[in-house]
């Protein structure tokens, strides 16, 4: 696992560099969901501090009393009755994507008085099935979350298809953020990292190609 990281991060390094970008403009977010504890573990001790999780009870199990020093994100779907705990464990929600999830982040952010750095999810493949909200809608429900809600909208982020050509939708979440003045980027995964970093990715999110096939058993 340690070697397989090391080989990440030499390919970010490259990818920046093919993209005039400086070194280190990208942070690797190691999606440690449903890996065992010895898969991560090697990847902590080689000096890796930022991880993604999907679910945010999974994620307290795992890290509750490991996470001083890291970082750590939620990159899944977050339901409402999970946005207290979410606001209390996570150091970023990468996943907001409706105007009810972002009122009730708004009332546990007050409440807490501590505020995750946000994302919005856009479904830039209008897919069906998948999380985030559409393009289309994407500039007015930015606004809704700075105007209405009070949130400081950090980055976008996307997953595009899984059978299409990721440029055009890494491309298309770029122009999103330009639009918005938006500045950080959550895209690209173990198949198209490279390809997201020459598309502006300030983050990418790296599972299996660190940690091998996850097992859903
Ligand atoms: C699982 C997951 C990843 C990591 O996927 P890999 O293909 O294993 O790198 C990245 N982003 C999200 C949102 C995920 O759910």
């Amino acid at each position: 696992m340690s070697q397989a990281l090391a080989d990440i991060r030499v390919r970010i390094a490259d990818a920046e560099a093919r993209a005039d970008r400086p070194t280190g403009a990208v942070t690797l977010v190691a999606v440690s969901k449903t890996q065992p504890w010895e898969h991560i573990a090697p990847v902590l001790d080689a000096g890796q501090k930022v991880f993604g999780e999907n679910r945010v009870q999974e994620a307290m199990e795992r890290w509750g009393d490991r996470r001083e020093g890291l970082e750590l994100r939620l990159i899944g779907p977050l339901q409402t009755n999970k946005a207290r705990d979410a606001v209390a464990f996570f150091d970023v929600i990468e996943t907001v994507d409706r105007e009810k999830l972002a009122r009730v982040l708004a009332e546990e952010i007050q409440r807490a008085g501590k505020a995750p750095r946000l994302y919005v999810q856009v479904n830039t493949g209008e897919e069906d099935q998948k999380a985030g909200i559409a393009p289309s809608e994407a500039d007015a429900f930015i606004a809704a979350c700075r105007t209405t809600y009070g949130l400081t909208v950090e980055g976008l982020m996307c997953i595009p298809p899984f059978d299409q050509d990721p440029a055009p939708h890494f491309a298309l979440l770029k122009a999103i953020a330009l639009a918005n003045g938006v500045e950080k980027l959550s895209m690209g995964m173990s198949d198209d990292f490279e390809i997201a970093i020459e598309q502006g990715a300030t983050s990418v999110r790296v599972g299996s190609a660190i940690f091998g096939r996850r097992d859903y058993a």
